[in-house]
């Protein structure tokens, strides 16, 4: 069945996840709102907790009112030390997907002028300002000043490029004694198993005295067998538990990219937003704050009529940093955990957490790359400063 109708509209969003939304509740703040046309399509009801979102924030965030949990507390371990960051007027927070979901969805139950299509889009073609959706059965014909995708998709992958999987499975649990200080988050403990991976570690997320978020976490080219995280997960807890008694009450997997491919921010008419569009971190999977920062770009230069392809463009600099690390953990030329312990033991965690977050200043930098050994950190800045003139 082919559909032959064009509708027009202001806003279009292929994909509904957490860039795709985020945007759309920012659009939605803006007074002439209810005036615009827009249509959202995702393939998922968006009704399950199937992820949370953690990083680190000094103010209120635009999502502060579902923040579930903070900890004002961070430990970096490893075999031989339990190190308390100093993360100065930071807090880590935590953001259930189940909550983000349904604060978005009854915001945008209140609009009528939001459509929302439950299917699966399955190709675009953007000729001469139509965009045509094709579906299962049927196709959709559309015109819009802007059209955003989150729709994953797998980049523009070079043989120069590096390409990590961060790679993780957590259990929240319930003990029957007390067993965490729910004050204090343990952002990396890497006393585990390493299997051979660049990194390996244990994140662990309180949410009381009796209940916690613990994963465990890999940075390696390929995702392991499930029953590998299930047995490191249970080492975990009896070498680290006061109590053999422990109930799962929820279970996370996922992957994220660690990769310096390029993305397109803007092709063929359609903006890429998320993961979709280069906002994961390659260094280190975070992605939840650049989405964040990226929509209120987008939004505030729609707002003035100001918006262009270049709002969603990367820094070159960070993404050189970048590039350093990830080349140095894919060759396998330094441990990860020698890497995180050198930075945590030597720089403060508030200034790695601005480093992370793209933020810092030239002379701050040097400072942190100058934590690490030259004699493995300069070749490789050698070789992703050529990589980055001649070949990329
Ligand atoms: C389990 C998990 C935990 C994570 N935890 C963190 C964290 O703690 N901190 C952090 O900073 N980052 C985290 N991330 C990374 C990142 O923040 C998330 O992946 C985030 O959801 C990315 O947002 P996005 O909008 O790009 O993609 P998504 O949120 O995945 O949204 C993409 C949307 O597209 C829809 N879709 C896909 N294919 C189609 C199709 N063909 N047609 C229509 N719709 C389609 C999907 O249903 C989805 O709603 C995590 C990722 C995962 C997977």
């Amino acid at each position: 069945m082919k559909d032959k109708q064009t509708i027009l509209y202001d806003y279009i969003f292929l994909g509904a996840g957490c860039a795709g939304l985020s945007l759309l509740m920012r659009l939605m703040d803006d007074p002439g709102f209810p005036a615009k046309k827009v249509l959202l399509v995702d393939s998922d009801p968006k009704n399950l907790n199937d992820r949370t979102w953690c990083f680190w924030e000094k103010e209120d965030g635009y999502f502060e009112d579902i923040v579930y949990q903070s900890w004002k507390n961070l430990f970096f371990k490893d075999k031989k030390q339990n190190l308390r960051l100093n993360i100065k007027d930071y807090r880590y927070k935590m953001i259930r997907g189940i909550d983000f979901y349904s604060y978005c969805l009854n915001r945008i139950k209140k609009h009528p002028n939001i459509e929302w299509l439950q299917q699966k889009a399955e190709k675009t073609d953007y000729v001469k300002n139509m965009l045509t959706i094709h579906f299962h059965d049927h196709s959709l014909t559309v015109q819009a000043s802007c059209v955003f995708s989150s729709i994953p998709h797998t980049g523009q992958k070079t043989k120069k490029d590096y390409s990590l999987i961060q790679h993780f499975k957590g259990w929240i649990i319930e003990t029957e004694d007390p067993s965490f200080h729910p004050e204090d988050a343990v952002l990396m403990d890497f006393s585990v198993d390493q299997h051979e991976a660049p990194a390996a570690f244990i994140y662990q997320l309180p949410l009381s005295s009796t209940k916690a978020l613990i994963e465990y976490t890999v940075f390696s080219e390929k995702v392991f067998e499930q029953e590998v995280y299930d047995l490191e997960l249970k080492k975990y807890f009896s070498a680290t538990l006061p109590t053999r008694n422990y109930y799962i009450e929820h279970v996370e997997y996922g992957t994220i990219p660690m990769t310096n491919q390029k993305y397109h921010h803007y092709r063929d008419g359609i903006y890429y937003l998320g993961t979709a569009g280069g906002q994961t971190k390659p260094s280190t999977g975070y992605t939840f704050q650049f989405i964040q920062k990226q929509s209120a770009a987008i939004a505030n230069a729609l707002q003035i009529g100001n918006m262009h392809p270049a709002i969603l463009k990367k820094s070159a600099r960070f993404g050189y940093y970048d590039s350093i690390l990830l080349g140095v953990l894919s060759k396998k030329e330094m441990q990860g955990a020698e890497i995180f312990k050198r930075l945590f033991t030597k720089v403060p965690a508030w200034l790695i957490f601005r480093f992370l977050d793209n933020e810092t200043r030239l002379s701050e930098e040097i400072t942190i790359l100058n934590s690490m050994p030259p004699a493995v950190f300069m070749p490789a800045a050698l070789r992703e400063l050529v990589g980055k003139l001649f070949f990329r």
